[in-house]
């Protein structure tokens, strides 16, 4: 058969510019889909190259394993609703680093290791185990199936930071050990992958609702880094590997600390703070839920000066973004300006209500980010909060509350708040929200595609 090896490292360099090319498309919604499509070309190619590999062992099993795995991927991206795709993000991204502790594994069984390959397998293994465990976790919070509210025991830190340490420590025997040795084999290196992944379950629990996209990013970044240093950790480093999971390491952690600042929130504070563990106590909500019929609204609408929407979560669920446009046309041809607050964490993933609301066609001049648009609450006559809770929670200003210090919209400045929801559900947090007593908002119920519906209908008849 002919060596074809030598094009292996030539063609990983061309994937690693097609990488980077996807990534800075990325960056802006317009080019967005394309830098998916030369980010997904570029990992089939780097997949089906390495298939040139001289002495590939297992062929077919590789194949099946691919069969089965792009399969399940392709019907689950398929199916999934726009609502679903944070869970399945955080899904894939442990299955990633799954993948990646898979790999430190069989590299820490083989008998070519040398001190630095068994090292970074170990790192890599650690890294893996604890994204993979972490964002099972993330999952089971995002999809309901665990309440996301912080999971905390008495001496937790005391207990995590025992498990990490024992963690390391078995890791340490691994890489002492020589792997064919039968003690290393059968002993240190799953005791060291089950502390491991015990490490990423535990550290995972006490991270509540609201703290989650600072934890999905953070491990998507694991992900990557693991993935990088199993490319290292090969006789023959693997460029592409190495590349890709350094350009994911490093595209999350900045994803992180944007995630992270939107929360205002330090990492450790996120990891160790169990933000929303306990409700605020000695705090009495005053006033009552008022509710109003969307006839009265659109009358509001009707006079107003100046209209913002500040969308959330709900609108998702609803799937009220086409209304939502419809509504805003409906206003401006009545020369009624329309903005979109957008809150960062809106939603249940980073750019949620972007995608949404561009899926519509709202143009993206009329979208602002928080600190652009909370200086004008105090002058609008009309907010409607669409289906958003915890990023218009007053109770964030409030000291004590669990929510303290996290930056929101400053929606109950506004002269008029209309809030469109089913009931009396709460946010992702878990937080009651004190800006549906107040004397100036007024509860419009239902489903926010019908409810939104009914306004443009009623403005219609104005
Ligand atoms: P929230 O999740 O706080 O609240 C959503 C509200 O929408 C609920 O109160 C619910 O009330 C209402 N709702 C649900 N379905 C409908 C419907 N069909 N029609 C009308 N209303 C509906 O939303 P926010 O966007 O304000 O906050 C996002 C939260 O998610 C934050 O806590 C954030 O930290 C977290 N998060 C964000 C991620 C991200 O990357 N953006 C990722 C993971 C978590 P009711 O049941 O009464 O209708």
């Amino acid at each position: 058969m002919i060596d074809l090896s030598w094009v292996i490292d030539p063609i990983y360099i061309a994937t690693i510019f097609f990488f980077i090319v996807g990534l800075q498309r990325m960056s802006h919604p317009l080019t967005a889909r394309s830098g998916i499509v030369w980010a997904g070309a570029a990992m089939v190619i780097a997949t089906l190259v390495t298939f040139l590999t001289p002495n590939l062992t297992n062929v077919a099993l590789i194949a099946i394993g691919i069969v089965i795995g792009g399969g399940f991927g392709y019907i689950a991206a398929k199916r999934v609703a726009m609502t679903g795709m944070p869970q399945m993000v955080a899904l894939f991204n442990g299955m990633g680093g799954g993948a990646a502790a898979g790999i430190s594994a069989v590299e820490l069984l083989g008998i070519t290791n040398t001190a630095t390959t068994s090292s970074l397998a170990v790192i890599g293994g650690l890294i893996g185990a604890v994204s993979f465990a972490g964002s099972i976790i993330a999952f089971l919070k995002l999809q309901g199936w665990m309440r996301p509210r912080p999971i905390t025991f008495p001496g937790q830190k005391i207990v995590n930071m025992a498990v990490f340490a024992l963690a390391v420590v078995s890791g340490i025997l691994v890489v002492m050990q020589p792997s064919w040795v039968p003690l290393a084999v059968a002993l240190y290196l799953p005791l060291f992958f089950v502390l491991s992944l015990g490490f990423g379950l535990l550290m995972t629990l006490p991270i509540g609702g609201a703290d989650m996209p600072v934890v999905i990013s953070m491990y998507n970044a694991f992900t990557g880094l693991a993935v990088a240093l199993d490319g290292f950790s090969f006789a023959t480093p693997n460029y592409a590997m190495v590349v890709a999971g350094i350009i994911v390491g490093a595209a999350g952690s900045l994803l992180t600390l944007n995630m992270a600042r939107a929360m205002n929130r330090s990492i450790t504070n996120v990891f160790f703070g169990a933000f929303g563990a306990t409700e605020e106590t000695g705090v009495e909500i005053k006033g009552s839920m008022k509710a109003i019929e969307a006839d009265d609204v659109a009358v509001m609408l009707a006079y107003a000066d100046k209209v913002i929407i500040a969308p959330g979560y709900g609108m998702a669920v609803a799937q009220a973004q086409q209304k939502v446009k419809e509504l805003t046309d409906l206003l401006e041809s009545k020369n009624i300006p329309v903005k979109f607050a957008i809150h960062p964490v809106a939603g249940r993933m980073p750019g949620h209500m972007n995608v949404l609301l561009a899926e519509a066609g709202v143009s993206y001049d009329h979208l602002f980010d928080r600190d652009e648009i909370n200086p004008e609450f105090p002058a609008t006559d009309v907010v409607l909060v669409i289906g958003a809770n915890d990023t218009v929670n007053p109770a964030a200003h409030r000291q004590g509350s669990p929510l303290f210090g996290m930056p929101i919209l400053d929606v109950e400045q506004a002269k008029n708040v209309i809030v469109l929801k089913r009931g009396q559900g709460k946010g992702f947090a878990g937080i009651e929200n004190d800006l549906f007593y107040r004397d100036n908002t007024r509860m419009l119920y239902g489903d926010a595609q019908e409810t939104v519906g009914r306004l443009v209908q009623a403005l219609k008849k104005l």
